[in-house]
């Protein structure tokens, strides 16, 4: 893969090309932007690009207000021993540091995962490290996920490297919330911004992926501009039943739910997160089983606020507000019977109460609780009765 290929993230990889021609290239850049939006995926190949022994340059796009860029797009060859070694996953100047090494850090050792991004990940893995000599290339490209997890004592550490960070060394930190970094933090990083991806481009890029029309078109709406986590859904292999029809018939059931359903329906949701989770956790490897089973988590309860979200809209088309997009247009039936049972009011009431749910995934209340609590609000006062 070359940068060339990084899919709809034209702006972000202008800035850094508009910078690179001008020799103005910053030594630590923040990447800002949503999760899933191809933040690692561009500083993985905008690295690739810094490491290359033998870069090559092609016209550019035509910069426009939007998209600026340089004149020249510089890429990775993709044929130097550099860039062989970097496919390969086994760059000595490529490091990658994310809070799920540190059970590989002295302080560390047998620790589980944590949640937030640990200081001794890094010193060790980033601080005691910048000064030594790059070993393939003329420079070592540090990339930090999940940035927005550092405690203020891990940035502290951080800021003498990112105030003066050693010539061959170029820092990216990841993040999704830029607000959780320090003002000196901040101050010392060149930020970069990633937008949301388009909705028809990642449904077109699902479809070359031979997904179904009609799961792609789901799936790039309830994304939100995440191409990263519309193909992750799409793309999962379950057991038996796809993600796709595990959501089909989570919103037959909510859109039929009766008080005396709740508890079992309960058990039903545990269980899918469960059948999503375990192969997720397959298919990756630098993200903590903790870590998956909350993004499911929080997946199935989006389901449910997508399905609310689409009662509402089509409540408000039908008063004579304007047409709407509906995420789960394949399901029409259910979305009516759920516009039908509650005022816009109490869909509300209900969007609000669910997201507060999405809060407690984090603060691990106990996770049958947790969607008992949500179906119990949900069918409470204002049961559905057709
Ligand atoms: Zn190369």
């Amino acid at each position: 893969m070359s940068l060339k290929a990084v899919y709809c993230q034209d702006k972000a990889i202008g800035a850094l090309q508009v910078a690179f021609a001008a020799g103005k290239l910053a030594h630590a850049y923040i990447f800002a932007g949503p999760d899933g939006v191809g933040r690692f995926l561009t500083a993985r190949q905008w690295a690739k690009v810094l490491l290359c022994h033998n870069r090559i340059e092609s016209k550019g796009p035509r910069p426009t207000l939007e998209t600026p860029g340089a004149s020249l797009f510089v890429d990775s060859c993709g044929k130097c021993p550099s860039c062989e070694v970097f496919e390969g996953d086994g760059h000595p100047d490529f490091k990658h540091v994310y809070k799920e090494l540190l059970p590989f850090t002295r302080e560390g050792k047998n620790k589980k995962p944590p949640v937030q991004l640990p200081k001794p990940v890094i010193d060790e893995f980033l601080i005691e490290k910048v000064a030594s000599r790059p070993v393939m290339s003329d420079c070592a490209v540090y990339v930090v996920s999940e940035a927005e997890k550092l405690n203020n004592s891990s940035q502290n550490a951080l800021l003498k490297v990112l105030e003066e960070p050693p010539k061959h060394c170029y820092i990216i930190l990841l993040c999704s919330r830029l607000e959780n970094f320090l003002p000196t933090t901040l101050s010392r990083c060149q930020i970069v911004r990633f937008g949301p991806v388009d909705q028809e481009r990642i449904a077109a890029r699902l479809m070359e992926m031979e997904i179904g029309p009609k799961e792609a078109t789901y799936w790039a709406r309830f994304s939100e501009g995440s191409i990263g986590s519309a193909i992750a859904w799409a793309q999962l292999q379950l057991e038996g039943q796809s993600c796709f029809e595990i959501k089909t018939e989570l919103v037959r059931r909510i859109s039929e739910l009766r008080l005396t359903d709740c508890v079992e329906f309960a058990v039903w949701i545990v269980a899918a997160v469960k059948q999503i989770s375990d192969p997720w956790m397959a298919s990756v490897s630098d993200t903590s089983k903790k870590d998956i089973t909350r993004r499911v988590q929080k997946g199935l309860i989006r389901m449910i606020i997508a399905a609310l979200s689409d009662a509402m809209r089509l409540k408000i088309a039908e008063g004579g507000g304007p047409e709407c997009v509906i995420v789960n247009s394949d399901q029409m039936p259910q979305i009516s019977k759920l516009a039908a049972g509650f005022s816009a009011t109490q869909l509300a009431d209900r969007i609000e109460k669910a997201y507060e749910n999405i809060h407690w995934v984090d603060a691990n209340v106990n996770e049958k609780l947790l969607f008992e609590e949500l179906l119990l609000n949900f069918a409470g006062s204002a049961m559905i009765t057709a």
